[in-house]
């Protein structure tokens, strides 16, 4: 898959791409990346893509024509049919729904800003999607578009290992995925949950399964509100909840227990200092 990012700092992008699955990625041809940077595309002596903000105020704002002319020579490069993405805070919400909608693209370009952003007749006029990564503000959006990238890239085929990785990953099927272990199977006085040595593949399927919905009912209610769930599933959940009910009681008891031990010390305390 071709992707393009078009900003002001491809160096932060090339040396991240290096390492791990994404740098296999690349050396593999799965996936290239190109960088189109917008002060190649100015024409004064100081190469300045950035100027005041109208209306004033501080900061500063990145010109129209530099970044419309470097991300004109991206859309040159790329397939047809590639989309162009802004990235900003003010963007719709980057997900693995989105991940999954960019890896069937034909290549798409990623463009980051700096400073206050990007003149807002760029962003109108000239890309396809504005997508955010969270809310909170970067810097710039290279950090944001090597997250695109990574999400994106670990979906196409022949970037993982193997090609189980990705499907039991988080929100694959709607669900956070369900906890990992390894070895050994004590430490620090805790174990390793029984039935993943039980060697019944069913069963540790069934717990796992058991493990995501509990943990997407705990953490992510709102994705578990989204999505269908079969009659065994039902079941599962209504299972880890009794048993998460019967923790919270336990763990209630033994600070009753805790607290009442305390309070009759401090009496018998307060008996012998009287
Ligand atoms: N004035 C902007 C605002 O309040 O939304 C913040 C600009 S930010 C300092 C500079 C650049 O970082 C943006 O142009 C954008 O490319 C990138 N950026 C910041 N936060 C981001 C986020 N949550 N997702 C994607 N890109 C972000």
């Amino acid at each position: 898959m071709r992707i393009a990012v078009v900003t002001l700092f491809p160096s932060m992008l090339r040396e991240a791409l290096t390492h791990g699955v994404l740098g296999r990625a690349l050396e593999r041809g799965v996936v290239e990346v190109g960088y189109f940077d917008p002060r190649d595309h100015t024409v004064d002596a100081h190469r300045t893509v950035d100027d005041r903000p109208y209306g004033g105020g501080p900061g500063m704002v990145l010109k129209v024509e530099p970044f419309r002319d470097a991300l004109r020579a991206a859309r040159a490069a790329m397939p047809p049919g590639s989309r162009a993405v802004y990235l900003g805070a003010d963007g719709d919400r980057f997900d693995q729904r989105r991940a999954r909608e960019a890896r069937d693209w034909p290549g798409f370009i990623l463009v980051a800003g700096r400073y206050e952003g990007i003149d807002e007749r760029f962003v109108e006029h000239e890309v396809d999607e504005q997508w955010s990564i969270g809310d909170y503000v970067l810097s710039g959006g290279e950090l944001a578009a090597l997250v695109v990238i990574d999400a994106v890239a670990r979906l196409l085929p022949g970037t993982l290992g193997s090609a189980e990785s990705a499907v039991q990953e988080s929100f694959t099927d709607g669900l956070l995925d369900w906890p990992h272990y390894t070895r050994p199977a004590s430490v620090d006085g805790r174990d390793v949950p029984e039935v993943l040595s039980s060697g019944d593949h069913a069963a540790i399927g069934r717990w796992r399964l058991q493990q995501s919905l509990g943990r997407t009912w705990q953490r992510r209610p709102d994705l578990l509100e989204r999505r269908a769930m079969s009659a065994e599933e039902r079941a599962l959940l209504e299972e880890f909840k009794r048993a998460a009910a019967v923790r919270r009681m336990e763990d209630n008891r033994v600070t009753d227990e805790r607290y009442d031990e305390g309070e009759s010390n401090e009496q018998d305390h307060s008996a012998t200092e009287r």
